[in-house]
């Protein structure tokens, strides 16, 4: 191992990434060395047991021990049979016999002056650094004196000194790094939340897909693994639920039915405790005890082995009560152990996750509600097309043998019959008619002209066509139109069909003697028309279903007038169908005022 990989293992092990914390350390024990006076110093922290070396100061030949790592264990020895100096424990190569600390003390040979007091190779001073509970977090060694005799009065008590600042370092750097850790486990939880409150890339797929990455990264993971449980209405879930699982690299990892099944089995129980499930050597994995508990750990562990690998935290996913899917994050040999503050963030990613889940979950539902709705309505418009182009035809032959029979003069019994005859022909004509347009302007497959139509043309032919009418009932039409800007891009087919149906309402819904007052005007990219009346107005209640087909309003004096309830549809739908919309300010009995705003040809 060279010395670049030993700082990486450490920093694997430990997750000191930021070498800040390690730079404190080295120059801890730098400092010890030189000012103390010893050729060679180091200090480890305590990661799960074991003793790894951060720092090291000291012959190049023995730079590796900086790459050592031991068992505490490899302490007591000492720690037995030690003299305390403070913080440190000194053990005397004559008070122990050497076999007992082969292998894990390294023996720095050299020459020994010959002097009551002096420093032996096997000579063993260690100091003991702890947190303030009183628990080992780490050890500072110390050999080959330079002044090749065991410390003195002074030197022990500067070594303490020196112990006790290496102890304060060494707890900041992990309280650091537990704040690091838990920093990125938050950055992960944001993200996920992130990706899964953006409406357009809300589905389960794209969340799962946006968790990968963080929480692989977040949590030092060799890969991820999240199974969506209850997968009723989840799209693309079969029986199963979904599975996403992948590498760190982005590979896919293929689920196997009984890993799926193991999911299914465990989330829910870790949901219900509020608890993940560690599994790996040396960790008792523990479970809610049920029967069925033991078997349920040892098909996880099987699992893992399959996959070849030897560590795994497994979370459970949820929201309230429910349990929603199992994420499991994996770590390969080489990798440290899960610590208290991972798994306590993980539980707490359980949560967002299930949260996050729970959210685009509602949305899918929603989503294709909409769809369903869609195509109902695609359906009806299809049906009342179809059924509309149908009913023309005999329409037709109807309306043409009813004309023959007025020729064939049947007497003057015949004609009450032969008026109302036509007149209901007439009027199922108008609903057929009304029906056929509305299903074509209402069809997206039907593109829309892009004609310049000036809106003071279709006015003055409207006027021409509903002129005579209005007249006959008493009634005056005023137009005010701007000279100018009155240009829109669209068919003027159906622009004219919008107009009279705005116009011939006012006509109808206003009794004799009122008015009626076309208005066209500019209003920046805007072409603003409006239709008012001095009529009968429209109720509030009644003005929010008015634009919806075979809509009619409740006021039976409007009633009295034949009409079909299509005519506001088909306003409203050209007027959409051209990019603008229709609005309308009535009170009853004071009259009505339709406003249509669409936009300016970009020409004129
Ligand atoms: P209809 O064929 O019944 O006129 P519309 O869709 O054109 O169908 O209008 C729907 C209802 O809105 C009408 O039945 C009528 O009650 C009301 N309405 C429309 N225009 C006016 C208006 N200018 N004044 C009063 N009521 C109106």
């Amino acid at each position: 191992m060279t010395e670049h990989d030993a700082t990486r293992h450490a920093d694997a092990r430990t997750g000191w990434s930021d070498s800040a914390a390690r730079a404190v350390l080295q120059l801890m024990v730098e400092s010890v060395a030189e000012m103390i006076g010893f050729e060679v110093a180091t200090l480890s922290v305590v990661l799960d047991g074991d003793l790894v070396t951060m720092a090291y100061t000291g012959p190049e030949e023995f730079a590796e021990y900086l790459s050592s790592t031991d068992p505490v264990s490899v302490l007591d020895p000492v720690l037995a049979q030690a003299e305390t100096w403070g913080r440190f424990r000194f053990l005397a190569a004559e008070d122990y016999d050497a076999s007992e600390l082969e292998g894990h003390w390294m023996v720095v040979a050299e020459e020994q002056p010959d002097v009551p007091d002096a420093w032996d190779p096997m000579d063993v001073l260690v100091g003991l650094l702890t947190d303030d509970d009183g628990h080992l977090i780490g050890a500072m060694s110390v050999d080959r004196p330079v002044s090749g005799r065991r410390p003195d009065a002074a030197q022990r008590r500067l070594l303490e000194r020196y112990a006790a600042q290496a102890e304060r370092a060494v707890v900041t750097a992990f309280e650091r790094e537990e704040l690091v850790q838990q920093v990125a486990h938050a950055e992960a939880a944001r993200r996920l939340i992130r990706s899964a409150s953006m409406p357009d890339q809300a589905s389960v797929e794209a969340v799962l897909d946006h968790t990968h990455q963080p929480l692989v990264e977040g949590f030092g993971a060799s890969g991820s693994w999240i199974q969506v449980l209850d997968p009723e209405g989840l799209d693309g879930g079969g029986d199963g639920g979904l599975g996403y699982a992948r590498t760190r690299e982005g590979e896919a990892v293929v689920l196997s039915d009984r890993m799926v099944d193991l999911a299914h089995r465990l989330a829910p129980r870790l949901w219900e405790a509020q608890q993940v499930l560690v599994i790996a050597e040396g960790v008792e994995p523990t479970l809610p005890a049920t029967a069925d508990a033991g078997p349920l750990i040892e098909e996880a562990v099987r699992q893992l082995d399959e996959l070849g690998l030897t560590s795994a935290l497994a979370v459970p996913l949820g929201a309230g009560t429910e349990c929603l899917g199992f994420l499991v994050l994996s770590r390969r040999a080489q990798d440290p152990a899960w610590s208290a503050v991972e798994t306590g963030s993980a539980l707490q990613i359980g949560y967002d996750l299930g949260a996050a889940l729970m959210t685009v979950r509602a949305l899918e539902r929603e989503r294709r509600l909409v769809h369903e709705l869609q195509q109902l309505d695609d359906y009806r418009s299809q049906l009342i097309a179809t059924l509309s182009h149908e009913l023309r035809t005999p329409l037709t032959v109807i309306s043409g043998n009813l004309e023959l029979l007025s020729d064939l003069d049947l007497g003057p019994a015949a004609q009450p019959y032969q008026a109302a005859m036509t007149r209901g022909t007439v009027r199922m004509q108008k609903v057929v008619d009304d029906l056929l347009l509305l299903a074509r302007v209402s069809d997206p497959q039907h593109p829309l002209a892009q004609v310049p139509v000036d809106l003071r043309t279709v006015v003055t032919a409207v006027v021409g066509l509903v002129g005579s009418t209005a007249r006959a009932k008493g009634l005056t039409i005023d137009r005010r139109l701007d000279a100018s800007g009155l240009v829109v891009a669209g068919d003027a087919a159906e622009l004219d069909r919008l107009l009279s149906n705005l116009v011939s309402n006012a006509v109808k819904y206003t009794p004799v003697g009122g008015s009626v007052t076309i208005s066209a005007e500019r209003r920046g990219g805007s072409v603003v028309l409006s239709v008012a009346d001095d009529g009968l107005g429209i109720s509030e209640e009644d003005q929010v279903g008015l634009f919806r087909p075979f809509f009619r309003t409740t006021n039976p004096d409007a009633l009295r007038e034949p009409g079909t309830g299509l005519g506001l549809a088909i306003v409203a739908t050209i007027a959409e169908r051209h990019r603008g919309e229709v609005r309308v300010r009535s009170r009853l009995g004071a009259g009505t005022t339709f406003t249509v705003t669409l936009p300016a040809a970009p020409t004129d």
